[in-house]
């Protein structure tokens, strides 16, 4: 009988870094990744491509599949709704992939109530001024969105004690080493 997947919840204030080091872990082949593309109603950024970062949406498409119980969890964040289209995870996990979700952290919690044998991650940056910094050089939104990004990080971070693991991201390359050891511990301790 193949042998299941398991969850893996990836959660840290916006601008920390997780895009990065998420693309790093998908070229460790034996973690046997697969990511869960999120539906959202956020503008696309020029560099995002539809299916690959997000599904981009409307608010009433969205609410539709709310409606419909097609999402494993969703969560408002600043505005646009963010959420993960359960059919794809269930089914990443029945052929034994490990559906890595990059979600915020009132979505973790609900798939944590769900999903009780979920794997959970915070990243933290080093430091809230290095936070800003990350999220200003990105440059890709007005300052009243970026001053709520920064507020939200703050309502964030005392969160992480909810989680299994608390990774700081001093630089890719730790981050990456750090949780490519805990998943390859999680797989270890699940044969
Ligand atoms: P961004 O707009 O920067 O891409 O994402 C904003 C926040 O929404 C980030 O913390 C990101 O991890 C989170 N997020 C992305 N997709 C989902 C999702 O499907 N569900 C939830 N709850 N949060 C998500």
């Amino acid at each position: 009988m193949q042998k299941k997947g398991f969850l893996i919840i990836f959660s840290g204030p916006s601008g920390v870094g997780k895009g990065t080091i998420c693309q790093e872990l998908f070229k460790y082949e034996e973690l046997n990744l697969a990511y869960s593309v999120s539906m959202t109603t956020r503008e696309k950024r020029s560099d995002e491509i539809e299916g690959l970062n997000y599904f981009f949406v409307d608010r009433p498409t969205f609410e539709n599949v709310i409606k419909n119980d097609e999402l494993l969890e969703y969560a408002e964040f600043v505005g646009n709704y963010y959420g993960t289209p359960k059919s794809y995870c269930l089914e990443q996990i029945e052929k034994g992939k490990n559906v890595l979700l990059e979600i915020e952290v009132q979505g973790a919690t609900q798939v944590l109530e769900k999903i009780t044998d979920a794997v959970s991650i915070f990243l933290i940056p080093p430091s809230l001024e290095e936070l800003e910094s990350r999220i200003r050089g990105r440059k890709s939104e007005p300052e009243s969105v970026l001053q709520a990004r920064l507020a939200k990080a703050a309502d964030e971070l005392p969160l992480q004690s909810n989680y299994n693991y608390v990774v700081v991201n001093n630089t890719v390359e730790q981050a990456v080493a750090e949780i490519k050891t805990i998943l390859e511990q999680e797989i270890a301790n699940r044969i």
